[in-house]
């Protein structure tokens, strides 16, 4: 592989269409460094993501769905700073030369790169088992990257999409999940459409960085849920040195989680899952109004769980408004 190292860079990566002429990128793929320039009212946001085949993705995975996602969980950090996405870097470790696997990851790469202006601006490729490192580079508002230490007491918590998803699809793609063994579906016979709904989930998790573009000056934090809503809004609170009450029955589930999956399997998802890539995020009250109608023009559903409280920690309350024991909540402990 080492003999034709420039002759991948060349065909997969340099002449693929994914390095494309941006302002801002004086020099991408060819020189020993990329040049850029920001912008001076403009901060560089940047974020990285790695991931290993059978840790991450199955072995036996589609190169370009798995491409996609690589891409797509690397914009969703961005949009949880409200950074527009600027360019990528790309990292590849792969175990031999094999072209279809190449052409298959870098078409799989396009779509995303394409929709959010995000050209291929360097990388590096080297022999080993098979992992894949993206960095993202975004620009954010001075003013206007949203932090996860800005939450205050009385804030509205609200989610975009839909949880649990992800979990649930690692489920349906047979995965192991740490969830444990009664995580499983109802019934062994999914439907073939919620079982592609899921893959979808996974595979092509749809970034919130137009919701993110549109509400950066509304939020007093922000984070995307990757590791299940439980931690990722904990990071929050912890963050922003705050409590939150979270209602348990406005936790938003996709028709299919819903139809393929118990409700404590579904919560369970939910707040301890992960690959959700969904943004939560909190307001003042008073902007939830413009915030809901930017997220109704920008197409992406969300949902009010909750609101911050003084104290720390996350208390759940059930629809009349009682708290329910943690245990309760989070059920099982696997
Ligand atoms: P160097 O030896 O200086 O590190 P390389 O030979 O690794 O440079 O890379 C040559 C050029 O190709 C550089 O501009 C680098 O950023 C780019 N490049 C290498 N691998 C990739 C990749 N996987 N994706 C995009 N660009 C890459
Ligand atoms: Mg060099």
């Amino acid at each position: 592989m080492y003999q034709s190292e420039f002759e991948i860079i060349r065909r997969y990566f340099a002449e693929s269409g994914l390095y494309f002429d941006k302002s801002g990128v004086e020099l991408g793929i060819g020189d020993d460094a990329a040049l850029l320039q920001v912008p001076e009212d403009k901060l560089l946001a940047l974020s990285m993501d790695i991931l290993v085949e059978s840790v991450h993705f199955p072995m036996s995975a589609d190169p370009g769905l798995v491409a996609n996602r690589a891409l797509a969980v690397n914009l969703s950090d961005l949009a949880a700073m409200a950074a527009e996405p600027f360019c990528f870097t790309l990292g590849l470790v792969l175990p031999d030369n094999d072209e279809h696997w190449l052409q298959e990851f870098s078409q799989g790469l396009l779509p995303l790169a394409r929709k959010y202006n995000c050209p291929l601006v360097g990388g590096d490729i080297t022999r080993g088992p098979l992992s894949i490192c993206i960095q993202v580079q975004g620009l954010c508002e001075k003013h206007h990257a949203v932090r996860r230490s800005g939450a205050c007491v009385g804030d509205k918590i609200y989610v975009s999409g839909t949880l649990g998803d992800g979990a649930i699809a690692l489920a349906s793609l047979a995965q192991e999940s740490h969830l444990g063994k009664s995580f499983a579906f109802i019934s062994e016979n999914i439907s073939a459409n919620c079982r592609q709904y899921f893959e979808n989930a996974y595979y092509k998790p749809e970034p919130r960085i137009e919701l993110a573009r549109r509400t950066a000056s509304l939020l007093s934090s922000g984070i995307d849920i990757s590791d299940g809503l439980l931690g990722d809004l904990g990071h929050i609170t912890q963050a922003s040195g705050v409590g939150a009450k979270l209602s348990v029955n406005l936790l938003p589930f996709s028709a299919s989680a819903i139809c393929c999956m118990s409700e404590e399997n579904r919560l369970l998802a939910a707040l301890h899952g992960g690959d959700d890539y969904e943004l939560c995020c909190t307001l003042p009250a008073n902007n939830c109004a413009q915030f809901e109608e930017q997220a109704r023009q920008a197409d992406t559903p969300v949902t009010c769980i909750g609101e911050i409280v003084a104290g720390s920690g996350i208390v759940y309350v059930d629809e009349a408004g009682n708290s329910l024991s943690i245990e309760a909540a989070s059920y099982q402990h696997f």
